[in-house]
């Protein structure tokens, strides 16, 4: 695949769902992947980009982003309390709120910089236990918390267990976010995104289809 063919993947699946044209966001994952192929997808004109650490995309972005302004950086990896300050002045949407600690944190952060991401509750709807994400039975009371600490969580964020049915879990996911009143859903990778636009996805978070196989961390 390539930034185009996965365009046109995404523009064939708002098509099928009856969505409207454009109505889903590509967070382009560059994790791991080489300055040249990065650059390469500037270069086509895409502006949207997911990383899922904070030292590599410290690295790796202020300099693209003197090239090109207008450059939006979502975190999408798990993120670490002393991590919180470096996250909230580098990105601008965090796919990855699951616990009171982070979002604690993230709510002196935001009072502080005076500067707010766009912020996604991650929920581990296969309840696996190495994997981070509230399960889906604490999402609700969790993001109750969120909203009454004032942090403006408008979206979910899952990636399901790599051996079940997506579906079902993109089902989960979205069936938490209507009962909560939250627009956003961050759901589907390289092999399931299609699955994920027709279950209502808002943002796909595509790697390797866009820019390749990675090179193993
Ligand atoms: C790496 C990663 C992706 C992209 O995965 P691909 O299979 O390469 O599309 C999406 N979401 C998260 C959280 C990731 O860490």
């Amino acid at each position: 695949m390539s930034l185009e063919s996965t365009y046109a993947a995404i523009n064939a699946a708002e098509q099928r769902a009856g969505r409207p044209r454009n109505s889903v966001r590509l967070v382009a994952v560059s994790k791991l992947q080489t300055e040249k192929r990065v650059a390469a997808t500037l270069a086509s004109g895409h502006r949207l980009f997911g990383e899922n650490r904070v030292q590599e995309a410290m690295e790796r972005w202020p300099p693209f982003r003197e090239q090109h302004g207008d450059i939006s950086l979502h975190m999408v990896g798990p993120l670490q309390t002393n991590k919180v300050r470096q996250a909230l002045k580098l990105f601008d949407a965090i796919h990855s709120v699951d616990r009171v600690s982070l979002a604690d944190k993230l709510a002196r952060g935001i009072q502080s910089l005076g500067r707010a991401p766009e912020l996604f509750v991650q929920v581990n709807t296969g309840e696996e236990p190495q994997k981070s994400g509230v399960p889906p039975t604490e999402a609700d009371e969790f993001i109750r918390y969120c909203l009454g600490i004032d942090l403006p969580v408008t979206g979910l964020m899952v990636i399901p267990p790599a051996w079940e049915e997506p579906a079902l879990h993109f089902a989960l996911l979205r069936k938490i976010a209507l009962r909560n009143g939250l627009e956003n859903l961050s759901m589907g990778m390289s092999g399931d995104f299609e699955t994920a636009i027709a279950f209502g996805a808002t943002h796909v978070r595509v790697g390797s289809a866009v820019f390749g196989q990675r090179p193993y961390r």
